[in-house]
């Protein structure tokens, strides 16, 4: 396992997440190390516009290259990682929960994800608690696949009271805002997200003068934006430190990002 490092001061993390807790070494997908499994839930909450089976096979096909992609980066740099073939809900009939949250912004998107964890029948921790005693997993992210249109995100552990413990990203079929389709890269960056990842664009707090910053020290890295393919995406020193496959001293790193 890679050696872990103190958490950076609060202030210094950008607030896309806010109330930010350090979503590293926290909830259900600490560190991207070890043994990891990912759970994928299709869901449509619009009648008109449910998933066909190919489509999810598609999705499907695409996690895989997710991984294949991240355990080549893991080789690069060392770290330990297996992934366990995903685990799904909603394969036969797409999961129709009774709320789904909007957007990241959403106030009531852990109330939301609650909800969906106890229609699936797996309330609470209890589905990483299956995981790891069914695949001997150390990690556990959720996906949550949705049929509708609109901007993807992930809701990794943020210590808010309400914040579930079992980290999840939400994956639209189609893109709204961002400029790429459902690809693979995209579905790599929210995963990243899971595993404590920070964006590196203009976001919130996070500055065009950072964004400038970040794009000329790590160009290709998964987390400058949404990117169009996994086959130049790398992961750098920054986002390596964040999901704990690096040890250097993160305040250095973060001040050259801050400039
Ligand atoms: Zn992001």
């Amino acid at each position: 396992m890679a050696e872990k490092v103190a958490s950076p001061r609060l202030e210094l993390a950008p607030p896309c997440y806010e109330p930010v807790v350090d979503s590293r070494d926290t909830g259900s997908a600490r560190t991207l190390t070890g043994r990891c499994h990912h759970v994928c839930v299709f869901i449509s909450h619009n009648l008109q516009q449910g998933w066909t089976r190919r489509a999810k096979d598609d999705m499907l096909e695409k996690v895989r290259a997710a991984e294949r992609w991240a355990l080549r980066q893991a080789e690069v740099w060392g770290a330990p990682l297996e992934f366990i073939p995903a685990s799904c809900f909603g394969l036969e009939g797409d999961i129709r929960p009774v709320r789904f949250p909007a957007a990241h912004t959403d106030p009531t998107v852990h109330e939301c994800w609650a909800g969906i964890l106890a229609q699936l029948g797996w309330p609470g921790r209890t589905l990483f608690e299956w995981a790891k005693a069914h695949h001997q997993a150390e990690n556990v992210a959720v996906l949550l696949f949705s049929s509708a249109a609109g901007r993807s995100f992930a809701m990794p552990f943020c210590g808010h009271p309400s914040c579930q413990w079992l980290e999840a990203a939400v994956i639209y079929r189609r893109q709204v805002g961002f400029s790429v389709p459902t690809n693979g890269a995209l579905i790599a960056h929210e995963i990243m997200h899971l595993y404590g990842a920070w964006d590196l664009y203009a976001e919130g707090d996070f500055t065009q003068q950072q964004e400038k910053i970040a794009q000329r020290l790590y160009p290709s890295d998964i987390m400058v934006g949404p990117l169009n393919t996994l086959r130049t995406a790398t992961i750098s020193p920054f986002t390596a430190w964040r999901i704990g496959w690096h040890h250097p001293a993160s305040t250095v790193l973060f001040q050259r990002l801050r400039g």
